[in-house]
C-alpha cells in the first residue's frame, strides 16, 4: 500500500527555525511513511507490535531493564506517582522553575506539591532547598513522600546528592527527564539515575514523535508491572479483571512506529546538538551567561538558554531579524494562580524568579547549519551591546 507522498513543504533557504522538524523529516526520507503504512496494514493500532519493539529498543538505548511507554510525558509522571500510591496528605518536592506538568500530576492526585528553588548555574532542583522544604512540610502536617527533580533543558539534575537526602527521609525519587533523554552523568545514562524516570516524546523534545507520547524507565520489575496495569485501566491478568483504579494512557502504535525510526538516528542527533551547543558557547560565553554543565555531565540540549538583562528587548531585536526565540519559563510555578497556595521554600525573590526574568532560549536543533547559527550569534552580539551613552 502507498500513502500519498507529499514532500515536506518548500524550505526558505534562509529561514531559521527554533526547532526544525522538517529538516529531520527530509533526512529520514520515506522511512516514516513506510513505518506508518505497515501499521495501517496490520491494523493493531493500540499496543501493536511496534510498541513492544520500541520499549525494547529504548531499554537497550538507556541500559535499563524496563520501559513502559504511555500517552505523554505528563502521563508518565502521573503513572509513576499512581504506582507509588501518592495521595492526599503526601508532600512531593518539585522545583518551582519547570514546566507545569511536574507539579500538576502531584496536585491531580490530591497530594501537595512543595516548591523548591533551583540552582542558578544548572537550573535544576537545588538540593540545599530540600532541608527548608522538609521543615515546611512537617509544620504543615504533611508526610514527605518523594522528590521529582527535573533535568531542565537537557542536563540531568544532581541525583546523587538528592538521592542521599531522599533516602535519609525514606522518600522515592522520580526523574522528570522529559527534556534529557540521551544525556548522561559519569557514564550513567538518563533512565537509570532514579528508581523511576519519566520522559516525553512531544514533537519538540529531543526524541519526539508526531503527536503525544511518553515513557517510564525503571529497573524495578514490580513497578513496571504496576505501570503496565495502570496505563490500561488497572487491568489484572485478563482484560476485564481490574486490580487497581487506572487510566487509559497507552502509546499509539503509529507513534511507536515513528519513534522506532527516529530512535535509529537519535544518537547521531545528540552529537549534532552537542556541536551546536559548543559553537554557541565558544561564541557567546564572554558576552552573556551561557549554560554550565556539572562535572562529567552531558546534556541532551533540549534548549540552549542564555542569561541576559533586558531579555524581552533582546528577544524583540532577534525576532526583527527573523530569529525565533522562546522563554522557558516566564513565571515560576509557585507564583502561578493554580499553584501559589501550595507551600514554597522561596521567601521573597528566588533563583527561580531571577531565571524567569533573564533566560532566553535560542534556536537549537540538530540541523541548525553553521551559517544559520552564525546569524543567530551575530544578532545576539548586536542586541546585547549596550547603546553608547548619548549626550545630546
Ligand atoms: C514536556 C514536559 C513535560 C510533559 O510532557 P508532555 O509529553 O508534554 O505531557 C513534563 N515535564 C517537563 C519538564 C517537560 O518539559
Amino acid at each position: 500500500m502507498t500513502l500519498s507522498r507529499k514532500s515536506p513543504p518548500e524550505r526558505e533557504p534562509d529561514e531559521i527555525k527554533f526547532v526544525d522538524l522538517s529538516a529531520q523529516r527530509l533526512r529520514l526520507g520515506d522511512r516514516i511513511e513506510r513505518a506508518i503504512a505497515r501499521v495501517l496494514e496490520h491494523g493493531m493500532f493500540v499496543l501493536g507490535p511496534e510498541v513492544d519493539e520500541l520499549e525494547r529498543r529504548l531499554a537497550a538505548f538507556s541500559g535499563v531493564r524496563h520501559v513502559v511507554s504511555c500517552s505523554s510525558g505528563t502521563d508518565a509522571l502521573l503513572l509513576a506517582l499512581m504506582a507509588w500510591d501518592v495521595g492526599p496528605g503526601d508532600a512531593v518536592f518539585v522545583p518551582s522553575f519547570t514546566f507545569a506538568a511536574t507539579a500538576e500530576v502531584v496536585a491531580l492526585l490530591g497530594a501537595t506539591p512543595v516548591f523548591c528553588d533551583v540552582d542558578e548555574k544548572t537550573f535544576s532542583l537545588d538540593p540545599s532547598s530540600l532541608g527548608p522544604a522538609l521543615r515546611k512540610t512537617a509544620r504543615a502536617g504533611l508526610a514527605p513522600k518523594g522528590v521529582i527533580p527535573v533535568d531542565l533543558f537537557g542536563q540531568p539534575a544532581d541525583y546523587s546528592t538528592i538521592d542521599h537526602i531522599a533516602s535519609e527521609h525514606g522518600m522515592w525519587v522520580l526523574a522528570d527527564a522529559a527534556q534529557s533523554l540521551g544525556a548522561e552523568r559519569s557514564g550513567t545514562p538518563v533512565g537509570t539515575m532514579a528508581p523511576a524516570t519519566a520522559t516525553s516524546f512531544y514533537p519538540s523534545k529531543p526524541l519526539g514523535c508526531y503527536g503525544d507520547g511518553g515513557a517510564v524507565f525503571t529497573n524495578d520489575s514490580d513497578m513496571a508491572a504496576r505501570l503496565r496495569s495502570l496505563r490500561t485501566h488497572g487491568e489484572g491478568t485478563h482484560r476485564y479483571e481490574h486490580v487497581a483504579v487506572g487510566i487509559n494512557a497507552r502509546l499509539d502504535t503509529v507513534q511507536a512506529a515513528v519513534l522506532i525510526e527516529k530512535l535509529a538516528i537519535f544518537p547521531e542527533e545528540i552529537v549534532l546538538r552537542l556541536r551546536v551547543a559548543q559553537r554557541y558557547e565558544e561564541a557567546l560565553a564572554e558576552i552573556v551567561a551561557v549554560p554550565r554543565l556539572g562535572q562529567d555531565t552531558t546534556s541532551a540540549w533540549a534548549q540552549y538558554a542564555i542569561g541576559i538583562d533586558h531579555r524581552d528587548e533582546v528577544a524583540a531585536k532577534l525576532l526583527a531579524q527573523g530569529i525565533p526565540t522562546a522563554v522557558h519559563y516566564p513565571k515560576p510555578l509557585h507564583r502561578q494562580p493554580a499553584y501559589r497556595h501550595h507551600p514554597a521554600v522561596a521567601d521573597g525573590r528566588s533563583v527561580s524568579d531571577a531565571l524567569s526574568e533573564t533566560l532566553l532560549c535560542l534556536p537549537m536543533h540538530p540541523y541548525l547549519s553553521e551559517h544559520a547559527q552564525d546569524r543567530v550569534i551575530d544578532a545576539v552580539r548586536q542586541a546585547v551591546r549596550r547603546p553608547a551613552a548619548t549626550s545630546s
